[in-house]
């Protein structure tokens, strides 16, 4: 597998970075439940399985801090990913929790303070 994406929405990041037109066609848009339930991972790790833009998310969420089944993959399974292909433990931020349809309207160019 070959991964380019990087971290998102904490800070501005390169285009190559950003969270892609992939996400608006995400499985799990506005039900993040079995997804962020460590109690129901079997449940999420079913509905990845046939999303269509599995692959897509997978390359994210393995170069992004997000909590919960992710990519098809639990949390722990792409800390293993990481650690096989030497890729660092990504740095997790508030930003990190915000749901995929907030994310999604982000688009990565990263949420900033009202002034
Ligand atoms: S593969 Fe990604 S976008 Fe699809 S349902 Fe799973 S977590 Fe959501």
């Amino acid at each position: 597998m070959t991964v380019t994406a990087a971290p998102r929405r904490s800070k501005p990041a390169p285009a190559s970075a950003r969270v892609g037109a992939w996400a608006k066609q995400a499985d799990c848009i506005g039900r993040p439940e079995a997804f962020d339930d460590l109690r129901r991972t079997g449940e999420a790790l079913r509905k990845c399985a046939t999303c269509s833009v599995l692959h897509d998310c997978r390359e994210w969420a393995l170069r992004n801090a997000v909590y919960g089944v992710a990519g098809g993959m639990t949390p722990s399974a792409r800390a293993q990913w990481r650690r096989a292909h030497r890729v660092p433990e990504p740095v997790l931020t508030l930003a990190d929790f915000l749901p995929l349809d907030i994310a999604v309207a982000d688009q990565g160019r990263g949420l900033s303070a009202p002034t």
